[in-house]
């Protein structure tokens, strides 16, 4: 790594979407000068900031607990912050005499935007800023297509990646992070309110995650040893534990994508490579997402394909409530909903498929989904959910076309073909046999009696009927093209 020269005197690192020690390129290099580092996390409340939604701020509470606490153990403090960045970096540069401020780059259009603020009056202030690389393997302006723009499709970009990026070797954490004299002030982390509290809704999410750095490595060492080995045959069944879990830890960078490919190289020898090659493809989607980000900034409010400026959305706001409640009378949309709800993650195939359904049979925009999934996934990530969101209404970049039109009962069929999942997340249904448990209201009315059901009173019926709603959609998307032509 190349050496920074740093004045003599104390160094500010600002965490803030890479909650970890280990391979943490600015905070590395801020160690190595050997001068007193001051940690600080700033939780930023401007207006033009996407607020971190209720499951995250859940996450973040934890992980800035076990961040704290493992700074304490280096003999250092972490300095919580709430407001305005620029203003909390420039007054604790002012109050500690630091002649520094280091970070790892973010890629949002208000963390940039944010970034340069601050890096250009610290520059005119005479205080040396410097930003790393430290949230992907790598930098999302770096590869270009063969015309010399940002690549629009995923299948080309993986091959220039696979050709020409070498994952560098993850940094080691730090031995010590000498700290100054005075610390200055902190807030108390329990006074910014991140826990849900009336109700507390949080029981399902603290059963299913420990986030924190060592929480990350538990989790991908779990998924080498018992998962890698079989990723590309079981990563679509979601009754299965088949892929990773590692996305909330790499939304809040407790876990580097880099050291996950170093230990994916240790045990990869032996292991079916098609399984290990799709396993790493899937990281790399994560970089093509920011690829895409960076390159079209406000891919998170605006089509990137704009002839779905034209789309005639629908507005009905029971129907989007049913979906968000898991309602919809489709087992497999209302258990994935429920899935998600429960315990801020949903499984990749499903996520697709409540998706697809939102925005195709009930033709609401996909905005809707992209912020409900923002508000109450763990792993809501301004790159990847955006993208993915643009992927499924086939307004992004290699989008699903929309005329592809999930059909949530024969997906539920093939990928949980014996209804475990939805039988997991939709308990009234439990009884229901199988032959039906992805079509109740096609069973007899004693085979549901006998299961418990009463369609309209346990559980609904469908709010759109498959078939009705497959035709309104592909009308819906003709209108748009003869608006847009
Ligand atoms: P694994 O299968 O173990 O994959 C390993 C890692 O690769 C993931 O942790 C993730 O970082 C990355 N990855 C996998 N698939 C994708 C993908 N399609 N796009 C980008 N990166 C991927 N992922 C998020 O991290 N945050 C989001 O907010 C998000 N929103 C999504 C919204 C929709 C509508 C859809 C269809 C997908 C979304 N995804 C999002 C992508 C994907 O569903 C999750 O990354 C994946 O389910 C996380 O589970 P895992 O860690 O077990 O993944």
């Amino acid at each position: 790594m190349a050496s920074f020269s740093f004045p003599d005197a104390p160094i500010i690192f600002w965490f803030r979407d890479d909650l970890r020690l280990s391979d943490n390129a600015a905070l590395s290099a801020a160690v190595s000068s050997g001068k007193p580092i001051i940690p600080v996390f700033v939780l930023e409340t401007d207006a033009k900031h996407t607020p971190y939604g209720g499951a995250q701020k859940w996450w973040l509470h934890q992980s800035l607990i076990n961040l704290s606490d493992q700074i304490a153990k280096l003999g250092n403090r972490l300095i919580l912050r709430s407001g305005n960045a620029k203003d909390h970096i420039t007054q604790l540069v002012e109050n500690t005499g630091a002649q520094s401020v280091v970070w790892n780059r973010r890629y949002s259009r208000f963390g940039i935007d944010t970034d340069t603020k601050i890096k250009t009056a610290l520059h005119d202030d005479g205080i040396t800023a410097h930003s790393f690389a430290g949230r992907l393997m790598h930098e999302p302006t770096l590869l270009k297509s063969g015309t010399g723009g940002a690549y629009k499709v995923y299948t080309p970009f993986w091959k220039m990646f696979a050709a020409t990026i070498t994952p560098r070797a993850p940094l080691a954490t730090p031995k010590e992070l000498p700290a100054i004299e005075n610390a200055p002030a902190s807030d108390e982390l329990i006074d910014w309110n991140l826990l849900p509290t009336k109700p507390d809704w949080s029981g399902g999410l603290a059963e299913n995650w420990k986030p924190g750095t060592k929480g990350a490595f538990d989790r991908l060492e779990k998924f080498l040893a018992n998962g890698l080995g079989r990723y590309d045959r079981q990563r679509d069944f979601p009754a299965i534990e088949g892929t990773s879990g590692l996305s909330p830890h790499l939304a809040f960078g407790e876990i580097s994508p880099a050291q996950i490919w170093a230990r994916v190289d240790q045990v990869a020898e032996g292991l079916p490579i098609d399984d290990v090659t799709t396993f790493r493809k899937e990281l790399v989607w994560r970089e093509f997402a920011y690829h895409l980000l960076v390159n079209f900034t406000e891919l998170k409010t605006e089509n990137y394909n704009q002839q779905f400026n034209q789309f005639p959305w629908a507005d009905n706001a029971e129907h989007l409530r049913a979906w968000q409640r898991g309602q919809t009378g489709y087992p497999i949309v209302d258990a994935g909903m429920r899935q998600l709800y429960d315990t801020g993650w949903m499984h990749n195939r499903v996520r697709m498929i409540v998706g697809s359904f939102l925005v195709k049979h009930l033709l609401l925009d996909w905005r809707h989904g992209e912020k409900w999934f923002w508000d109450t996934l763990v792993d809501a990530d301004p790159a990847s959910n955006t993208a993915s969101w643009q992927w499924v209404a086939g307004s992004g970049a290699d989008a699903a076309p929309y005329f592809r039109i999930f059909n949530p009962i024969t997906q539920g069929e093939k990928f949980d073909a014996d209804g475990e999942y939805v039988k997991r997340w939709v308990p009234e249904l439990s009884k229901v046999p199988t032959k039906f448990i992805h079509k109740p209201w096609e069973a007899p009315s004693k085979i549901l009696q006998f299961a418990g059901v009463e369609l309209g009173e346990t559980y609904p019926h469908p709010i759109v009927d498959h078939k009705q709603a497959r035709e309104r959609a592909l009308d819906a998307y003709q209108t748009m093209r003869g608006l847009a032509a």
